[in-house]
């Protein structure tokens, strides 16, 4: 047999293949057209669909029209207004096609346009084929704008018509194209009708999002909406959004998402939000949410193939976790998880802050970054629910009398309880009244009575108490705790012996080197600072040894410091810091004074937990809060009002099972 002939195909052919590959279907058609009148400025758009758009697809609309010299070439293929050099590629707003749309409309249909500018007395209308006008314009009477008529979708290529799914069905791609542009472009007046009947769609020029998706989607999403926005200025990008707040979830679960106000979809940005979702949702449940996401044009791949509604862009990873940390934030401070967040209330303690604040207050009382819910949420593995039901309180009390304090020097670490004898400073007892008085007493009993659940992170732990289960946050919590240790163990305390005694001057050299010093050069030369605050030091060195075991040696050396809870010790990083404060934040001048920015200054530095230690030991970190801190607070600490906004009871069973039924 001869071999076949090799033939150049015939490029209407060719042409009419690649418009097929574009348009696919109606819907995809009618996008390209919407948003050619959106660039073109119009404020009203109408649609007009005859069965499914394969016989008719109109798009009306009152923007800018098209000059009547620029008629004949609109529908070759790359002709634009939009895009003068190659350069403006990285550079367009827009994406995906690009003076391709009307051009492949031509290819597979029959193609009409009317319009007329602001300048021209009156209209014009040509037809099109294969890429051409057919015969010169035709002058005609109407307003302003633009009409594309659009019949006969495909009806050269008849195997793609096949290929097509029913009217109904290409209606319902038409509808959902018209109503997402009709959300992100509320500005914008819609209509969607079919051809002959009332609209089946409308939506009100200047409008709000929240209208047109509460008149589009329904009032039920329209009330549950939650406004959340971010500016980022290290990835460059504006993200904006309308989602649904947990208490709301449907089975299909609709996502509006445009990228620089086009509609694409991003598998990577949905499967983020459905797993911020995931967490508060039933099973097979899904949210509403409208995202607009502008990225710089250049981080875009603009090219990516017309047909792909799926787009990528520079630091996805980055700019998507930054979202989903947006949205897991929002939907933690809204109306709907008060019933799960709700701050502690105490009945018969009457609080003026808190008084006719609202939730959203909550929040500002939390460190932001901390509330989401992957650090609210434990490891199964470290959080033992058992321990909810199994221990009793108490039980872990004798931990305390037992554990060997190594560190040491003195075996006697004494709790508590006997104080050396002899005559308390006024000052000193006047901070212990201070205390007592500021002593919240439900908190009190709380604490008194807590059994531990687990540790959530390096400042966040759980706790029971009677029904109630309490987040609580370990670090402000304990720093009070070694305020109050300081000052009711004053002059009692044991000392942590340091193996090598070490430098002051070195010391505040160190610290000075740290950002979080503040150092300027008008402050004066690091090493004279260094000096001066050593010589401080040294001079103080007494009082600091007599009443809290901190010794300074005459070589200015630091020997020990007080031991103030037994197993804990501050971390050594924060050390150069602590020394170089007490030089320069503690008040050695009245006593109480003193003493107070003593113990406040030694309390943060031992509340402090270095990043660096949390991760080089996380199990003794964990394994302290559990045996140590804890049972500490239940049995020293006398917590003041203001520890309230530390506490957060975790009320709602129901959504706490949704929290947690994942670990
Ligand atoms: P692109 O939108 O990428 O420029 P199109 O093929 O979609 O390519 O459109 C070609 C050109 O036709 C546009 O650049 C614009 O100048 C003009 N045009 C198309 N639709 C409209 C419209 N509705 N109103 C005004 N001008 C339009
Ligand atoms: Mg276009």
């Amino acid at each position: 047999m001869e071999p076949g002939v090799i033939k150049k195909l015939d490029e209407v052919v060719v042409n009419r293949i690649a418009a097929g590959e574009i348009i696919q279907k109606p819907a995809n058609a009618l996008k390209e057209l919407i948003e050619n009148s959106l660039d073109a400025n119009a404020t009203h758009i109408q649609v007009t669909v005859k069965s499914g758009g394969l016989k008719l697809l109109q798009i009306q609309d009152n923007g800018t029209g098209i000059r009547r010299e620029d008629l004949a070439i609109v529908c070759e293929r790359f002709t634009t207004s939009k895009l003068i050099k190659f350069e403006d590629l990285s550079n367009i707003g827009t994406f995906g096609f690009r003076g391709e749309a009307l051009a492949s409309i031509s290819h597979v249909a029959h193609l009409n346009i009317q319009t007329k500018t602001a300048k021209e007395s009156c209209g014009y209308k040509a037809s099109y084929e294969d890429g051409m006008m057919k015969g010169p314009p035709k002058a005609c009477a109407g307003n302003q704008g633009t009409i594309i008529t659009v019949e006969d979708l495909f009806y050269n290529m008849p195997q793609r018509r096949q290929c097509l799914k029913s009217p109904t069905e290409e209606m319902q791609k038409i509808c959902d194209v018209v109503s997402k542009y009709a959300v992100h472009n509320s500005s914008v007046a819609f209509t969607l009708k079919k051809f002959g009947e009332a609209p089946i769609l409308r939506t009100m020029g200047r409008s709000t999002r929240e209208c047109n998706i509460a008149n589009i989607y329904g009032t039920q999403i329209g009330r549950a909406l939650l406004p959340i926005e971010l500016q980022d200025d290290v990835h460059k990008f504006k993200f904006t959004a309308l989602v649904t707040k947990v208490d709301y979830s449907e089975k299909r679960g609709i996502m509006l998402l445009f990228i620089n106000h086009r509609l694409v979809e991003s598998i990577a940005l949905k499967a983020a939000i459905d797993n911020v979702y995931s967490t508060y949702l039933p099973k097979g449940m899904h949210p509403f949410t409208y995202i607009s996401l502008e990225i710089t044009p250049t981080h875009l791949d603009v090219n990516v193939h017309p047909t792909k509604h799926e787009v990528h862009f520079l630091y996805e990873d980055e700019i998507i976790d930054k979202i989903k940390r947006r949205i897991e934030l929002k939907l933690l401070g809204s109306n709907t998880s008060r019933t799960f967040y709700k701050q502690l209330r105490l009945p018969g303690v009457t609080d003026p802050d808190m008084e006719d604040s609202e939730n959203v207050t909550i929040l500002k009382n939390v460190d932001k970054e901390r509330m989401d819910k992957d650090r609210v949420r434990t490891d199964s593995k470290e959080q033992k629910m058992d321990k909810f039901i199994l221990q009793k309180p108490n039980e872990k009390e004798s931990d305390f009398n037992t554990t060997s304090f190594d560190r040491i020097e003195d075996e006697s670490f004494k709790v508590n309880t006997t104080r050396k004898s002899g005559v308390l400073l006024t000052s000193i007892k006047q901070m212990q009244g201070n205390v007592e008085r500021r002593l919240n007493v439900v908190l009190r009993k709380i604490l008194k009575d807590l059994v531990f659940v687990g540790t959530v992170d390096q400042t966040y732990a759980l706790f029971q108490h009677e029904t109630k289960l309490y987040l609580c946050n370990t670090s402000k919590f304990c720093e009070e705790l070694f305020y109050q240790r300081l000052i009711f163990e004053f002059q009692n305390l044991p000392h942590i012996k340091l193996e090598n005694p070490l430098a002051i001057k070195e010391l505040v050299r160190i610290a000075l080197e740290c950002e979080e010093a503040g150092w300027s050069p008008e402050d004066g030369d690091k090493m004279e600072l260094a000096e001066s605050a050593s010589k401080i030091l040294i001079e103080k060195a007494p009082i600091m040894r007599e009443y809290f075991s901190l010794r300074i040696n005459e070589e200015g050396q630091l020997e020990t410091l007080p031991a103030i809870l037994p197993q804990h010790y501050p971390s050594s990083t924060n050390l150069p810091m602590y020394i170089l404060r007490l030089a320069t934040e503690v008040d050695w001048e009245s006593e109480v004074e003193c003493f107070e920015s003593f113990c406040r200054e030694t309390a943060q530095f031992y509340a402090l937990t270095s990043a660096l230690e949390m991760e080089s030991l996380p199990q003794r970190h964990k394994w302290l809060v559990e045996h140590v801190l804890y049972p500490s607070f239940k049995r020293y600490l006398l917590p003041p009002n203001n520890l309230k906004q530390q506490l957060y009871e975790l009320t709602s069973l129901s959504q706490l099972y949704k929290v947690f039924e994942r670990c």
